[in-house]
């Protein structure tokens, strides 16, 4: 008998995550894209992950990352498989430099900012492609962006397209303190965890571009992307540390999930508003309808 040839077309298990970066608590913004991407998971008896992207020690905060798997936790989102943690990962991310030197399509830029504005781009305009000052110790290095226009359908914004090259310019891929950029790192470890969607916040949807672009360059199927809208304060500022939003409350977290149902659209019935925490997970489970979920950028 022969054996069987493998068919061609790779099903992949539905896997999402949630890719917090720990700079601190999580606030109610943080915590309802985390609940976004464990019930479309859930709902399709797939896999949900969680990712510390701790890439940058300057911006963290001592004990944030258990402090967010706590909350994680007190609210009943359990994940599946071991927390993969960014600061673990750097050798992947130099790798796949290398690829991207062999290709020829970085190089190093000790431009600051400074020199940016003062030549009066709005975006890097590709200056030091063909060589940089090298008398300066510190540079960054910088991918080549062609002038294409890259489009996709995100599965709650709709169709998009954007032009890499008049928005973003040849963006860093590794910053001048050496640190790998955010880029490069959630691209190589969405690919590397098997990742097929990512719903995040509508603050990082204009990364999808230059996400999608390296996962072109490095030959990596690009996961479906959901932006859900961002919470934002009374001045209609994101919530973040830097717009001191306040950590999410612990005190009555079903309550809050309930909340989050009625903000990503669910309309969950009043007598849920009492359940507990998982009646309220499986409710939205069994009811999950990502196409309720509105397609602004703030909530
Ligand atoms: N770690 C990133 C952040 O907290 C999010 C990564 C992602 O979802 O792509 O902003
Ligand atoms: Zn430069």
């Amino acid at each position: 008998m022969t054996a069987q040839k493998p068919s061609s077309i790779s099903v992949s298990m539905p896997t999402g995550r949630f890719a917090p970066s720990p700079t601190g608590p999580l606030h109610y913004g943080s915590l309802l894209a985390a609940v976004a991407s464990y019930l479309n998971i859930r709902a399709q008896n797939g896999t949900w992950l969680v990712r510390i992207d701790d890439l940058d020690p300057p911006r963290e905060m001592a004990g944030a990352a258990s402090d967010i798997l706590h909350t994680l936790e007190s609210f009943g989102l359990h994940w599946d498989r071991d927390i993969v943690y960014q600061s673990r990962r750097l050798r992947a991310y130099d790798e796949a430099l290398k690829m991207l030197q062999k290709k020829e399509l970085i190089y190093p830029c000790s431009c600051s900012r400074k020199d940016i504005v003062k030549r009066g781009e709005s975006v890097y305009a590709g200056h030091c492609r063909n060589g940089h000052n090298t008398a300066q110790k510190h540079y960054a290095i910088r991918i080549k962006v062609p002038q294409q226009t890259l489009s996709w359908s995100d599965m709650i914004q709709g169709p998009q397209s954007a032009s890499l090259f008049q928005d973003y310019g040849d963006f860093i891929v590794r910053r001048a303190d050496g640190l790998h950029a955010y880029h490069l790192a959630v691209v190589l470890d969405d690919a590397n965890q098997g990742i097929t969607e990512s719903i995040r916040g509508a603050d990082l949807l204009p990364s999808t571009s230059a996400q999608m672009y390296l996962q072109q360059v490095l030959d990596i199927k690009p996961p479906q992307y959901a932006h859900i809208p961002v919470a934002v304060n009374s001045f209609g500022e994101k919530l973040s540390k830097q717009s001191g939003a306040a950590p999410v409350s612990m005190r009555d977290p079903a309550r809050t999930l309930f909340k989050m149902l009625r903000d990503l659209g669910q309309q969950p019935p009043h007598d849920l508003e009492t359940c507990s925490i998982f009646d309220i997970l499986h409710w939205g489970e069994k009811n999950w309808d990502l196409q309720k979920i509105s397609a602004g950028k703030t909530l």
